[in-house]
């Protein structure tokens, strides 16, 4: 799912035009890929039609280019469906309890949550409350020992709530997660058995682990899962095997618990905190849009680009526009995330100027008279010695400053002849952001 809307909307992008026909087609190209990838076409269809609305009946925002608020109307709809906002596991005591279906990632899910609270320095126990398979009790056990926390489990016991009682004054520890059994089907028996579960444990987390494989069936599950015990969200487990995530990730949508962790392979290390903008950014493959898009609009001001660019460079400018390149240093980065923008190369010089010695050459500019700032040319020797003594600096200080504006001046020449300038996405850059 991920990489088809990435192409979708990189095609959208690179087209020299934004008319309605390009507007439906990209919406078409999105509605598709998620159909492919299990989301609900109900849901399917809503978001489109809210995508729409949004692009052809609203106001375009002030600022923004027709391009820039589609894809802007795509991104905030898909945060929107995709969770909204983060909702990590608070650094506190407390007990989790994980529930699903036979073979969804419940064992490991536990191993790895474990793992997390482990790695931010509290203390872990698991329980083994999977009574049912035999094998369970020793697969928990070796999982456990990998990631160094602690386990209980009675190999013998089926008296599930004694399991859970005696593991809880055992452990004594920060974080208690508990394993629960799983059935191909939540039937009547799996729902008394996780009822007793809950009474006894009271946990703070209830999560429900789904595999992203199971498509739309995710929709059901998290509604009757909700139903029997209760959720605080959601576990997607195997992102990494299955191209069909959008059934797991939209159930969170419509059953309105939020996705809270993700599993991305079989060893201890391969989980994520879910976060909704960074994956549909991700999803997008364009970075962070949002701040993208205030990042380049700020340093990116096509009046200070032009004035930097087309600007006579004299000492009294100089400065403010080193300190202008150094803000386009992290526009560089951004750059690198639009497609054929990552070509363009912003000189490296111009970004290396360190702190100190912007306020060293803040000092020796200082002490210029607006002459020698107006006009660099008329900088001779005795007139570098006076600035050098005026300013506290060397003499080498002065010739160091004026050898680099020099190299500035002809480097800003080349930048203005340049291609980039005349044609191609920096130019439409420079005349509005548009990407
Ligand atoms: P349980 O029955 O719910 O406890 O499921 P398990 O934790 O035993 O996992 C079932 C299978 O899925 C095992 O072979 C796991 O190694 C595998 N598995 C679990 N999570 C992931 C994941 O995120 N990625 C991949 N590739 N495999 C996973
Ligand atoms: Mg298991």
């Amino acid at each position: 799912m991920l990489n088809k809307i990435k192409d979708a909307i990189s095609k959208f992008a690179s087209m020299g035009i934004s008319d309605k026909k390009a507007i439906e087609d990209l919406i078409r190209d999105i509605q598709r890929v998620l159909i492919q990838s299990d989301v609900n076409v109900k849901l399917v269809f809503e978001l489109s039609e809210k995508m729409k609305k949004q692009i052809f009946s609203e106001k375009l925002p002030e600022g923004l280019s027709r391009k820039e608020h589609v894809i802007n109307v795509v991104y905030n709809t898909l945060v929107e469906y995709l969770g909204k906002e983060p909702k990590e596991f608070e650094l506190k005591p407390q007990k989790i309890l994980l529930v699903g279906l036979f073979g969804s990632g419940k064992t490991t899910t536990t191993m790895k949550l474990g793992h997390y609270f482990h790695k931010k320095g509290l203390s872990v126990g698991v329980i083994a409350a999977d009574i049912h398979r035999p094998a369970a009790y020793e697969q928990l056990r070796q999982n456990a020992q990998k990631v160094n926390i602690k386990f209980y489990g009675e190999k013998n016991n089926k008296d599930i709530e004694q399991i859970i009682k005696n593991g809880l004054n055992n452990l004594n520890t920060d974080i208690i997660i508990v394993d629960s059994a799983g059935r191909s089907a939540l039937d009547k028996e799996l729902i008394d058995e996780l009822k007793k579960i809950n009474k006894i444990l009271n946990p703070d987390e209830k999560l429900l682990v789904i595999s992203a494989d199971i498509g739309q069936a995710a929709y059901n599950q998290a509604k009757e899962f909700s139903e029997a015990i209760g959720l605080t969200g959601i576990v997607v487990t195997k992102m990494d095997s299955s191209a069909k995530a959008g059934g797991a990730l939209t159930a969170s949508y419509t059953a309105k618990v939020p996705v809270r962790f993700l599993g991305t392979g079989e060893k201890p290390e391969d989980y994520e905190i879910y976060d909704p903008v960074r994956f549909v950014s991700r999803l997008l493959g364009m970075g962070d849009l949002k701040t993208l898009l205030e990042k380049a609009r700020e340093a990116m001001n096509p009046e200070t680009a032009m004035k930097i660019i087309e600007g006579e460079l004299n000492f009294e400018t100089f400065y403010d526009q080193i300190e202008a390149m150094k803000k386009m240093g992290s526009i560089q980065k951004i750059l690198e995330l639009i497609p054929g923008m990552g070509k363009l190369k912003i000189p490296k010089e111009m970004l290396n100027t360190q702190e100190e010695k912007m306020k060293i050459w803040k000092y020796i500019i200082d002490s210029m008279t607006p002459q020698e700032r107006k006009d660099p040319k008329i900088l001779n020797s005795s007139r570098i010695k006076r600035i050098a003594k005026g300013s506290g600096r060397t003499e080498e200080d002065v010739r160091e400053l004026i050898k680099h504006f020099k190299k500035t001046k002809k480097m800003m020449k080349t930048f203005k002849g340049g291609k980039a300038f005349k044609r191609g996405p920096m130019a439409n850059m420079f005349k509005g952001m548009k990407i």
